[in-house]
């Protein structure tokens, strides 16, 4: 039997801590981004009664319709691959994007930010593994994006995401965990702040914590499985 969103959380929360205190990090310092897409709007609330504050949607459409019926009950994230069409939407909904991966989407959402007169804190997706699914820039694209994000006046920059492979074996995703903070180190040692890492999903998240994720993003550990 399923258990409950609250006891899913709790659960949840309490593996984020011990993954955290195994490498002397603070809890405290880990967002839990709550991956609600495909998540009926009633079972979403459920999960900000139960002290959700930040949610993942990876579809403007659909996160659209949610945040129009539930509103700003917490900050919403784009987690998904943005298209340039959908800027104009993404920068009204979201509190903040996650999924910036090219030079034609910066320019696209600074132009639409400032005509909203919106300032949007966004983050870079980086391909950390060579999956060919992934989405993301590669790890040698990501100061040169970083620059142009950085002369953006509309668009905040505020650090990197990444997806690692679905591997069965969490330790497996590691590698690109570990590539994500590297390029965080080389992009301070520039002067650059890169306040978070967003990293780590329900299968991976104690490795990713392990690594220096600042923000996990997890859905089915606390939705339960998705259905399409
Ligand atoms: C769906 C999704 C997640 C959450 O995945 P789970 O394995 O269900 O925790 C995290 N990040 C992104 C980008 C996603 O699309």
């Amino acid at each position: 039997m399923e258990m409950g969103i609250r006891e899913n959380l709790e659960r949840v929360k309490e593996r984020i801590a011990r993954a955290a205190q195994s490498v002397g990090r603070d809890p405290g310092e880990i967002l839990l981004v709550a991956v609600s897409k495909t998540v009926e709007p009633e079972r979403i609330l459920e999960a900000v009664e139960a002290g959700v504050t930040d949610l993942g949607e990876n579809r403007v459409q659909e996160a659209r319709a949610k945040i129009e019926q539930l509103g700003k009950v917490a900050r919403w994230h784009l987690v998904g691959t943005l298209q340039r069409n959908k800027a104009k939407y993404a920068v009204r909904l979201f509190d903040m994007i996650q999924s910036v991966d090219s030079v034609p989407l910066v320019l696209e959402l600074e132009k639409r930010a400032a005509k909203e007169g919106r300032t949007v804190p966004v983050l870079i997706e980086v391909k950390t593994s060579p999956e060919e699914t992934k989405h993301g820039v590669a790890p040698e694209e990501v100061d040169e994006l970083v620059d142009r994000i950085l002369e953006a006046e509309h668009l905040v920059f505020k650090g990197l995401m990444t997806i690692a492979p679905f591997v069965e074996d969490p330790e497996l995703a590691r590698p690109s965990f570990c590539l994500l903070r590297n390029i965080k180190e080389r992009l301070e040692n520039r002067g650059v702040l890169v306040e978070h890492l967003s990293m780590g999903m329900s299968g991976d998240f104690e490795v990713a914590i392990q690594e220096g994720a600042t923000m996990v993003r997890i859905g089915t550990a606390i939705f339960g499985s998705r259905n399409y």
